[in-house]
């Protein structure tokens, strides 16, 4: 069968593996996994979101409420924006898809850097829009703003901040000097989905939805509940951004696009700041424990604002070839070799599961 041409140009999302597929696999038991691929949150989620699901649970026959009021109201409230200045998505790669098909075409291109978010290519290519990277793989503004101008036919740019999957963030001041000098008719989406842990490591790096979009009109920030609030099985995130471009995001949504169990699990989830909190603190004293190993044995890390960490080989190593020992031991990490580094992506866990990482991983080096 012939598909739509376009297709043949996009490389089918893989995720982090399951759990499950290492049980079968390699007759490893559940309990001896650990899974750091996906950048979940090692502690799972507030034991108050669980209750919340169980005392839900009988609503689900009926469809959710589609106006999304009460998250709307929660976020409304956390951000400091109207309740009609957000959309909710199932997870926020849906708000992605939904600011890709209003901005982008064959004809508008989609700016990014070069080694970031799969989904931003992944959604662009499916509607036959052309994606320009960077040659740094890493943020780099000057070069953004320089393929920018030189393109000419940009219709939206990514800056995912921190980035995904190699953990560096900008300061915010840099961000809005950046995006001063983008013009309005483009948008501008700030992708914060570590942004929770950005902030709370280096103040400057933070930035605020409210104040961007009453700065920027042309820009979008979205926001999951995927990561640090440990919603991932849920499929929650969010849009934010000036009335104009949501008229635009709501024409591209699907009714009843998030659940009544996720719905109601991330108005709980925002209420337990506690937990956050906890996971927060956990993740950055773990995160030195690996910063310290990686020093000792001489690898390369970037200095990560997310809740990964991202070691780089040099050429005596291959990345492809430590995954899959460490996989074989029931430890599935992230694999970069397909965004062409060579390198590994590591969710920080708890002090056990960053402990038995650290002896299996040892034992390769
Ligand atoms: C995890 C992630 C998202 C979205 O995750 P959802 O589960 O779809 O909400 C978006 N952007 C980046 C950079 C991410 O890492």
């Amino acid at each position: 069968m012939q598909f739509n041409k376009q297709l043949s140009k996009i490389k089918t999302y893989e995720g982090g593996k399951p759990i499950e597929l290492v049980v079968r696999e390699f007759g490893i038991k559940p309990e001896n996994i650990i899974k750091l691929a996906s950048n979940e949150n090692p502690y799972g989620t507030s034991p108050k979101v669980v209750q919340t699901i169980i005392d839900h649970a009988l609503e689900v026959y009926m469809y959710p409420d589609d106006s999304m009021q009460e998250i709307k109201d929660a976020l409304a409230s956390k951000f400091n924006v109207n309740t009609n200045n957000i959309i909710m998505g199932a997870g926020s790669d849906q708000v992605i898809s939904f600011a890709i098909n209003a901005k982008a075409n064959k004809y508008k291109k989609v700016l990014t850097a070069r080694t970031t978010f799969a989904m931003y290519n992944i959604y662009a290519k499916q509607i036959g829009a052309k994606v320009v990277t960077t040659s740094s793989h890493q943020h780099n503004l000057d070069e953004l703003y320089n393929l920018y101008k030189k393109e000419q036919d940009i219709g939206i740019i990514f800056l995912c901040l921190p980035n995904n999957p190699l953990g560096e963030s900008l300061d915010k001041d840099d961000v809005y000097d950046f995006i001063s000098k983008i013009d309005e008719n483009t948008m501008v989406v700030v992708d914060g989905a570590y942004q929770d842990f950005a902030k709370a490591k280096d103040p400057k790096k933070g930035i605020d939805p409210s104040d961007l979009i009453s700065k920027f009109p042309n820009t979008l920030y979205l926001g999951t509940f995927s990561k640090a609030y440990g919603l991932g099985g849920l499929r929650v995130g969010y849009g934010i951004a000036n009335e104009e471009i949501m008229n635009a995001l709501y024409k591209m949504r699907p009714p009843f696009n998030v659940t009544t169990l996720s719905l109601k699990a991330a108005v709980a989830a925002l209420k337990d700041e506690d937990f956050v909190q906890k996971t927060i603190n956990n993740n950055f004293q773990e995160m030195k424990k690996y910063e310290e190993f990686a020093k000792k044995h001489e690898i390369d890390f970037i200095d990560s604002y997310t809740n990964f960490i991202t070691l780089l080989f040099n050429k005596s190593r291959n990345s492809t070839q430590i995954a899959n020992l460490l996989l074989k031991k029931g430890i599935i990490i992230r694999d970069l070799q397909s965004y062409g580094v060579n390198g590994i992506r590591v969710t920080i866990g708890t002090p056990e599961q960053n402990q038995r990482f650290f002896e299996q991983f040892q034992l390769l080096l």
